[in-house]
């Protein structure tokens, strides 16, 4: 799946359908803050264009999978994030995704254990 997907919560949110607290947009990716944070730092950032996960990403997509983590990184020095943060993305539900539009999770602002759950 690639391009907008009309259900889809985060092409609205892209598409300025619904409210988001957004932290960063070019025309290729757009950052936000998570509605339920799981850390003092806890922003998504999401391609503009509909990718479903990981798993549907294709080689034409290298460029934008890179600039993603670009992104997250700029995400995480901008909130001040010096003592470490985590890039995270879930891929299927069994992986615990729930919104079916490729994000990175950016984490930070409090101790991070290994493995997550
Ligand atoms: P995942 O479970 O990995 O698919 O992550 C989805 C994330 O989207 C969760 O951390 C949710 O808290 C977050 N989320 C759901 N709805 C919204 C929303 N309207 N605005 C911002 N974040 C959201
Ligand atoms: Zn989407």
């Amino acid at each position: 799946m690639s391009g907008t997907a009309s259900d889809c919560l985060f092409c609205k949110i892209v598409a300025g359908q619904i409210p988001a607290k957004i932290t960063y947009r070019d025309d290729e990716v757009v950052a936000f803050a998570d509605i339920k944070p799981a850390a003092p730092l806890h922003e998504l950032v999401i391609p503009v264009r509909h990718i479903t996960n990981v798993a549907a990403v294709e080689a034409k997509d290298a460029a934008l999978i890179g600039k993603l983590m670009i992104v997250a990184a700029d995400r995480a020095r901008a909130a001040g994030a010096s003592d470490g943060f985590r890039v995270v993305t879930n891929n299927g539900a069994g992986a615990g995704q729930s919104v079916f539009h490729l994000h990175l999770h950016v984490l930070a602002g409090r101790p991070l254990s290994w493995p997550p759950g």
